[in-house]
């Protein structure tokens, strides 16, 4: 089944609002093997709503909109599409007087005058229950079996009716068939997408029939293997043949599949060996440091951290010598292991991780743009240490640093 999502709503187009309508719409459908074959942005006039589901209607011949159902005087999905299937508009007393009800015992007043629209369906519409706001959706068909399904636009009342009423009435029609689209991410970090793709190309026969996309991102690159139109058994054996041959080229590079996040995974690997980790902190500011907390439990594991923003600061709590500071500069690898072999002997940790670095905007020289950070590994005494150069704005370049270096760290576990 191919199914087109038109969202409505000018302040998607302007840009204020994010179109999560959309991708939360796909992934769900998708897993239930529907395949969504365009996705449509219109803005709030009864031309446009019309002319895009017409549109779409016309290519696929079932659509999906979200948006513009509610009673003020910019919410035109119901008329437009009503007129668009021919139909008049005509009140629904059994709405209205649940309507009417609802703020007699919800709100204590009466209903407001515009709500009256609310309870004006296009002849012949289906109603879509909405358990967590006033409008309801609707259903439209026309003789050849054509439907648009209307979805509120509030992203809660949305995801709710689509998982309480359209699924039920989508996966009907599917009849069991059963096909699904499913998907598998092999998260890697540390290595290029070139190079991966390189590695990739290697492999005789490549990923087979399965499709394979190449997801760059500030903690790495994913790689997402894909499989639509299979029966659930089918679709995971295949993508786990796939998976596996993918891992036999890129070997340690995948740090972990779906949603693992690189902390938990250092974690782990420090917890198995009983290490305790120790963090010293320059242009990250304590990121590292958050992102090894987030982890529930790591408490037996991370035994803190300075943030050594200040060059009298490195000196004081972590002993880098002020005059090693004068003569390399803060950005340097003799400061990067003196931090890190400094943490680890100040918190009396197995193993430190230090990061100095320039983030910018400001503060870039030749020798050392924005970008250059020095990451270090103190692990009981052997040090380690590399130079990187951060791509991207502060932030990114303050997220790949922590990023690197607990890879610089899972990296040395593995060896
Ligand atoms: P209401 O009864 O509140 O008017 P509605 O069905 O008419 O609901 P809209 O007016 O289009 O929906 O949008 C209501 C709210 O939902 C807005 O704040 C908007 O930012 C948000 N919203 C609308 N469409 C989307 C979308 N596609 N993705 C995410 N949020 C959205
Ligand atoms: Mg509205």
């Amino acid at each position: 089944m191919k199914i087109e999502i038109v969202t409505i709503g000018d302040e998607l187009l302007l840009g204020y609002t994010i179109d999560t309508n959309a991708a939360h719409l796909a992934r769900v459908l998708a897993a239930e093997g529907v395949e969504i074959s365009r996705r449509t942005t219109c803005g709030d006039t009864a031309d446009s709503i019309a002319t895009a589901v017409r549109e779409a209607l016309d290519r696929a011949g079932a659509v999906i909109t979200t948006g513009g159902l509610g009673p003020t005087s910019d919410d035109l999905t119901k008329p437009s599409i009503a007129a668009l299937f021919g139909r008049e508009m005509l009140l629904d007393e059994v709405h209205l007087a649940w309507m009417q009800e609802r703020w007699r015992t919800r709100f204590q007043r009466p209903m407001p005058e515009s709500n009256r629209q609310q309870a004006m369906l296009p002849a012949g519409a289906r109603k879509l229950v909405n358990n967590h706001g006033s409008a309801p959706g609707i259903w439209l068909e026309d003789e050849r079996g054509r439907w648009v399904a209307m979805l509120p636009g509030v992203p809660r009342e949305m995801r709710g009716m689509l998982a309480d009423t359209l699924l039920p009435l989508i996966r009907e029609r599917l009849g069991g068939g059963g096909l699904v689209v499913r998907s598998r991410t092999l998260r890697t970090t540390g290595v290029g997408e070139s190079h991966i793709a390189d590695l990739i190309a290697t492999i005789d026969g490549g990923v087979g029939d399965v499709e394979l996309a190449y997801l760059p991102n500030a903690d790495g690159t994913d790689l997402r293997l894909t499989v639509r139109g299979a029966l659930p058994g089918n679709a995971d054996a295949r993508l786990a043949a796939a998976a596996e041959r993918v891992r036999s080229v890129v070997g340690t590079a995948v740090y972990g599949e779906e949603a693992a996040d690189l902390a938990a995974v250092v974690l782990e690997m420090c917890r198995k060996r009983k290490l305790k980790i120790a963090v010293a902190e320059s242009c990250t500011g304590g990121l590292l440091g958050a992102r090894l907390t987030a982890i529930p439990g790591s408490s037996d594991v991370v035994r803190g951290g300075i943030i050594s923003y200040d060059n009298g600061i490195k000196t004081s709590l972590l002993g880098v010598p002020k005059a090693m500071l004068d003569e390399h500069g803060a950005v340097s690898e003799p400061v990067a292991r003196a931090m890190a072999t400094g943490a680890r002997s100040a918190t009396d940790a197995n193993v430190a991780l230090a990061i100095t670095g320039v983030a910018g905007p400001d503060g870039g020289s030749e020798s050392k743009p924005v970008g250059t950070v020095w990451i270090a590994l103190d692990m009981n005494g052997e040090v380690e240490a590399r130079r990187y150069n951060m791509v991207g704005d502060r932030a990114e370049i303050r997220h790949r640093s922590a990023q690197a270096a607990m890879e610089m760290l899972r990296r040395r576990l593995l060896a």
